[in-house]
Order: C-alpha cells, then sequence, then structure tokens
C-alpha cells in the first residue's frame, strides 16, 4: 500500500485561499452582534488550519431563528411550482460549480478526489429529484367522505413552520441538502447548522442557493458548538433534522419531545454486508471495498461485518486483503488516490481503540492495521479484521473507521440472525446470483435499505425511496415522498354540502338515530362486500 504525501499548505492546488473563505464567513447571514469568539476550522491532511467562523451564542441563535421566521411568509406564499424553478437553478450552480466544490470538501474533509465527487456529484441530483416531484406530493388530494354526498373532505400540506438541520461533518454537503431542499420546497424556512469542523462547504451551498433565486433570510446558516447552537435551535424551531450519532441523536430527540415538535434522526450504522455461497465473488470483493473503505469508512451506510458463506470463505477473504493492499492513500487535489484521511485527531483515536481492543482481544489482522502519519497526522491504513470476538468493540459498536470485521457462517439463516443481532439497523447487503434467495435474505434482516449486489450506491441514489434507519439507527426517512410529507402538516378540511350536521330540527331523535343506523350499517356491509 502505497501513499500521497500531503503538499506543503493544503491550500495549495485548490480555488480557494484564507482571504476567501473569510469572506463567505462574512456571507452567511446569521446576525453575529453578540458573538465574540470564533472557531478555527482546519484542513485535516495538514492539520492546519484554513479559516474561521463565528461561535454564536444562543442569542443569536433566537435571532436567527426569529429573522428567518419573518422572511418565511412570502417564501411561504410562492406557488411550488416557483419554488422548484429555484431548486432547479440551484441544482445546475452545483453542477457548474464542480471544481471549486470538490476542491472546498476536499479541504475541509481530507477526503480523496474521487470521494468528494461522489459527494458534489448527488447534490444537483437528488435537488433535481426533489423539484421534479414536490408539485405532485405536495398538491392537495380529496379523501374518502365518511358520509358520502352529504360531505367532501380535502388534505392539504401546510409547511410546518420553521426547520433546524443539524448536519455531521462527514458528508457536509450532502447531509446538508439533501434534507434542507425539500423542506424548503415544502414553503418552509431552513436554519443549518453544519458541523463546527466542515461548515465552508454548507456556507458556499448556502450561497448558490441565494444566487438561484432564494429570498435572503430564509435560509439561514448558524455555526458554533453543537449543544449550545444545537441545542438553542431545537428549543425555537418548529422541526428538527438531526443527522450524527446515535449518541447525540437521543439528546436531540428528548429536546425535541420536551418542546413537542417533531424530528426525523439519521443515525450510526454497523452494517452488515453477507456474501452467499452462489456469488460473483470478483464483484463481492469490489463491493466490500467500496462499502468498507469509501469515505475512509466515515460513512453511516458503510460495512462493517462481512460474513461469508463457509465454502466461499477462504477465497473471498483471499481476494478481499489481495484487493485491500493495493488501496492508494492521499488526498491531493486529483483524482489520483482512492482513501483520504480521518477527519481529525478524536476518529483516528477512535480507530486505534477500536482494532487494538480487538486485537488484544485475540483478532487477527489481515491487512492493515496501522495509522500513517507518513502522509497526513490522521490517515489510517484500510484494515481487515478476522477472529473477532464477539463482545470486542469493533463486532458491536460503530468504528466510523475503514475498519471491517469477516466472519464465516454456516448458512444465509445464521447470517441474518447474526446481521440482526446488532442494535443498529442502516443498511444491509447481500451478494449473490440468485435473485429470489437474495431478497428472500433481504426481507429478513433488519435495516432500513438493503442493496443486492451492491454495498451502498443503489439504495442511496434511489431518490424516490424512502431511506432511514431502524433501532439505534434512526427515526423517519429522508428521500421518496416521505423525505418531503416529513416537513409538512397534513391538514384535513371536510365541507359539509348540507349545512350543520347532526339530529334535524323537526324530526324526533327516536326516528332520526332509527334512520342513521339503518344507513351506516347498510353503508358498511356494502363496504365490507365490496372488499
Ligand atoms: P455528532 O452526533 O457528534 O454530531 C452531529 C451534529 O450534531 C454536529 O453538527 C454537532 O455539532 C451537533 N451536536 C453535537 N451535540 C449536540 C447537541 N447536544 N445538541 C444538538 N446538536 C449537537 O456526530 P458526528 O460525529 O458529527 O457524525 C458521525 C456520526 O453520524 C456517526 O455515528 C454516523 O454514523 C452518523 N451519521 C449518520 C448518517 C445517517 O444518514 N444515518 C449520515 C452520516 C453520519
Amino acid at each position: 500500500m502505497t501513499g500521497t504525501p500531503a503538499s506543503e499548505s493544503v491550500l495549495d492546488g485548490t480555488a480557494w485561499t484564507d482571504h476567501r473563505l473569510d469572506r463567505l464567513t462574512a456571507r452567511i447571514g446569521a446576525p453575529t452582534t453578540s458573538a465574540t469568539g470564533r472557531i478555527p476550522v482546519a484542513a485535516p491532511t495538514a492539520d492546519e488550519q484554513i479559516g474561521s467562523v463565528p461561535e454564536l451564542t444562543p442569542a443569536d441563535v433566537e435571532t436567527a431563528v426569529t429573522r428567518t421566521r419573518s422572511a418565511v411568509a412570502a417564501w411561504r406564499a410562492t406557488s411550488v411550482t416557483d419554488r422548484s424553478a429555484v431548486i432547479e437553478r440551484f441544482a445546475n450552480l452545483v453542477a457548474d460549480n464542480q471544481k471549486e466544490l470538490l476542491d472546498l470538501v476536499q479541504l475541509e474533509t481530507g477526503k480523496s478526489r474521487i470521494d468528494a465527487f461522489e459527494e458534489v456529484i448527488e447534490v444537483p441530483q437528488s435537488a433535481d429529484y426533489y423539484a421534479g416531484t414536490a408539485r405532485s406530493v405536495l398538491s392537495s388530494e380529496s379523501r374518502g367522505s365518511g358520509l358520502p354526498v352529504l360531505t367532501a373532505t380535502e388534505l392539504q400540506y401546510d409547511p410546518v413552520g420553521i426547520v433546524g438541520v443539524i448536519s455531521p461533518w462527514n458528508y457536509p454537503l450532502v447531509l446538508s441538502f439533501t434534507d434542507l431542499i425539500p423542506a424548503l420546497l415544502a414553503g418552509n424556512g431552513v436554519v443549518l447548522k453544519p458541523d463546527e469542523k466542515t461548515p465552508f462547504t454548507a456556507i458556499r451551498l448556502a450561497e448558490l442557493l441565494f444566487e438561484a433565486g432564494l429570498p435572503e433570510g430564509v435560509l439561514t446558516v448558524v455555526t458554533g458548538d453543537g449543544p449550545t447552537v444545537g441545542g438553542t435551535l431545537i428549543d425555537t424551531v418548529d422541526y428538527i433534522t438531526f443527522t450524527g450519532s446515535s449518541e447525540t441523536g437521543r439528546t436531540v430527540a428528548e429536546r425535541a419531545g420536551r418542546n413537542l415538535i417533531d424530528c426525523s434522526l439519521e443515525l450510526s450504522g454497523k452494517n452488515p454486508f453477507i456474501v452467499l455461497d452462489d456469488a460473483d465473488l470478483d464483484m463481492a470483493v469490489r463491493g466490500a471495498i467500496n462499502g468498507a473503505f469509501t469515505n475512509a469508512g466515515q460513512l453511516c451506510l458503510a460495512t462493517e461485518r462481512i460474513y461469508v458463506e463457509r465454502p466461499r470463505y477462504e477465497d473471498f477473504l483471499d481476494a478481499f486483503v489481495a484487493a485491500t493492499t493495493e488501496i492508494e492513500l492521499g488526498a491531493p487535489f486529483e483524482y489520483t488516490t482512492d482513501v483520504g484521511s480521518l477527519i481529525g485527531r478524536d476518529q483516528l483515536a477512535r480507530v486505534e481503540s477500536h482494532v487494538t481492543d480487538a486485537v488484544e482481544s485475540g483478532a487477527t489482522v489481515q491487512s492493515g492495521a496501522q495509522a500513517r502519519p507518513d502522509i497526513g497526522p490522521y490517515f489510517y491504513e484500510p484494515t481487515i479484521l478476522t477472529d473477532v470476538p464477539s463482545d470486542s468493540l469493533p463486532a458491536c459498536e460503530e468504528t466510523f473507521g475503514p475498519v471491517v470485521t469477516v466472519e464465516p457462517v454456516q448458512s444465509g439463516e445464521s447470517a441474518v440472525e447474526t446481521a440482526n443481532s446488532s442494535a443498529y439497523g442502516l443498511n444491509g447487503s447481500v451478494w449473490s446470483t440468485d435473485s429470489r434467495r437474495a431478497k428472500s435474505i433481504a426481507r429478513r434482516l433488519d435495516c432500513g435499505t438493503v442493496c443486492i449486489n451492491d454495498s451502498h450506491f443503489a439504495g442511496w441514489a434511489a431518490y424516490d425511496a424512502p431511506m432511514g434507519g431502524v433501532g439505534q439507527s434512526g427515526i423517519g426517512r429522508r428521500h421518496g415522498p416521505e423525505g418531503l410529507l416529513r416537513y409538512t402538516e397534513p391538514k384535513t378540511v371536510a365541507t359539509s354540502r348540507v349545512g350543520p350536521l347532526g339530529s334535524v330540527p323537526g324530526v324526533p331523535d327516536s326516528l332520526y338515530t332509527r334512520v342513521v343506523t339503518t344507513l351506516t350499517n347498510a353503508q358498511r356491509r356494502l363496504r365490507q362486500w365490496w372488499r
């Protein structure tokens, strides 16, 4: 395994300068009157400061939400078609600015160019999906009336008001905008809190949204410490969308519950990958490389546990280890490496502690298991572990790094049982040339998404289908109509065609109740016969 050392200054080779980053921060639109502190933002590939953002106070966040609230009435009054046109223009602007966005994503996350590409290419696609589907999903619809002929019922989708979006550092573009765009399309205002390690990409995309025609104030970006800024946000908005760890997710849910606001939580994963004995092994190995090492494993959908049916175990493991040693580490601003840096010191410590715990409990290192300070301070080699005890850290907790365990299983049945033994349930993957068998395994996996003959891309790219987690992996769904409708308050408008319903003046109640009983009995029997 080779590597490309970091350049002398991480700003070398990008279109970004610290001056330009400072200018970007000045335009985020958050009121910063009481903010005196700044949070430094570092590039992980060299641990070099590239800029800073305001450390907002709770009072600043309250002001930001109030400002967004006062701007949203006009946005809510625009038609969905007009809102969609803004989002379509935004999608095109993101695509037109691909190169500078790639640089910026790499700069603040330390990803390889190819991993940054997967992020930058996604935003226009998902934005365009939502823009294309919003009108039909959000238009009012008529619903069955309890009293046919006498009443008519219509369902309208009102915006919830102000949506707070709290996003993580691992996919700072996608995980802010995939959730924010549908909120805007539904007529809401949005206050976005990006992770303090990766604020610049989110700020740059906000700028592109305004360039696309989003009115000032409808979106505000607030920067600062998670518990302070995120916590105040939950106290002041009408809906919260959170993507991050299950641990923080629990705190967010508790606080949202106290405020009686709804929330969606996209949380951690410990994703299983099942190779059945009839799988195409070349394909499965390629899939395992993608699944385990994309974004240096810092991906909620990443493969962390591989189960292989016994007859193919040795062959799979040999081929997987061989392919892993070919992986090129580094994060230059060009497509010459495969896997980039971890985000920082804490993440490196977490990965190292998981590997150490496994090895000390008897696991075998098949590949990697070493930091690579020669390439950059937080690079870590893609690591394959076998014979991992079931109570060791990488067997039961999310590692969120380039570490994967491989284990033989006696049958597809025992693979399902072991896969489902986790508290998490985000993304599963099944490999087989028999689609009926693969689907039968997929049906029995306790995961929000299962990909067959792919690790995770197929599920993520299915924008029309809901995506989310079960168990400790979350509540609610993004993507699909569900991803839009979560930002609405369904409102029922029921109209009586005959004036006030109830007992009829001049008709004795004994007669009225007899007639109503006869009619409702007939109606119910007719409905049951018709079904
Ligand atoms: P994190 O939970 O530490 O932080 C996420 C966000 O929450 C950040 O913006 C942070 O500032 C903010 N935050 C922190 N404490 C807060 C609090 N008390 N109240 C409100 N906000 C608070 O997670 P992370 O380390 O940034 O991200 C990695 C985790 O996210 C992993 O566990 C990963 O699996 C998960 N993740 C899930 C998905 C998904 O779609 N399911 C996607 C990406 C990442």
